[in-house]
């Protein structure tokens, strides 16, 4: 479907099945290409208006879904758009762990010391998800390459960056060509909850 622009930011209509199929197709058939992902919610809108780099990290990003019923009611408010639906961060992550997480390796960036191995292994335990590396997410700009770079050789097919916003979305969209993994998103407190 046709992307929509709202208050001057890209937003892809696609419900979380949509958006998952889009995301399988890069994962399953375009390995060395990458793309991002954003989660968009009013509160990015307002905060990219004062912050380029987010804004146009925003804008380059490969798929833009709604992340709740803020931006639903937005779309249908300000365009006269009904969404299909939403498409959160965490329900992406678990529907492509779902549907790839066996055969495609996931990488769990994000959170506090310790958290991104615990969301790992539930993972692991929940959907059989391979796991291709785990790493904290309170690292500084100096270490954004090393990082970076951790996460291209892991070879994995998909990038959960917990990082809380606008942090992930500036990373993978400065490192993406590095990282080279055919999915990264931005998926807020994620790990947090896959920890439990
Ligand atoms: N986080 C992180 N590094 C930071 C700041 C936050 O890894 O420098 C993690 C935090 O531990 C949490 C996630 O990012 O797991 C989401 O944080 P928050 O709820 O603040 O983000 P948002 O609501 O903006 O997505």
């Amino acid at each position: 479907p046709d992307r929509l622009e709202l208050m001057g930011f890209p937003l892809d209509p696609v419900d979380l099945q949509g958006a998952a199929n889009v995301l399988s197709t890069w994962m399953l058939e375009t390995p060395r290409q990458p793309h991002t992902v954003v989660t968009l919610n009013p509160e990015f809108i307002v905060q990219a208006r004062s912050d380029e780099p987010f804004a146009r990290a925003i804008r380059a990003a490969d798929l833009v879904t709604a992340d709740g019923v803020g931006i639903v009611w937005a779309t249908k408010e300000l365009l006269g758009v009904s969404l299909p639906g939403r498409a959160p961060g965490y329900d992406l992550a678990v529907e492509l762990m779902r549907r790839h997480g066996e055969r495609l390796g996931v990488f769990f960036l994000g959170a506090r010391p310790g958290v991104a191995e615990l969301a790992a292994a539930k993972a692991r335990e929940s959907f059989g998800v391979k796991v291709a590396g785990v790493h904290h997410g309170y690292f500084d700009l100096a270490d954004d390459q090393r990082v970076a770079e951790l996460v291209r050789d892991s070879g994995a097919h998909l990038l959960l960056a917990a990082l809380g916003a606008p942090r992930q979305e500036t990373f993978l969209q400065y490192w993406r060509q590095v990282m080279n993994v055919p999915v990264m998103i931005g998926v807020g407190g994620t790990l947090d909850v896959l920890a439990g």
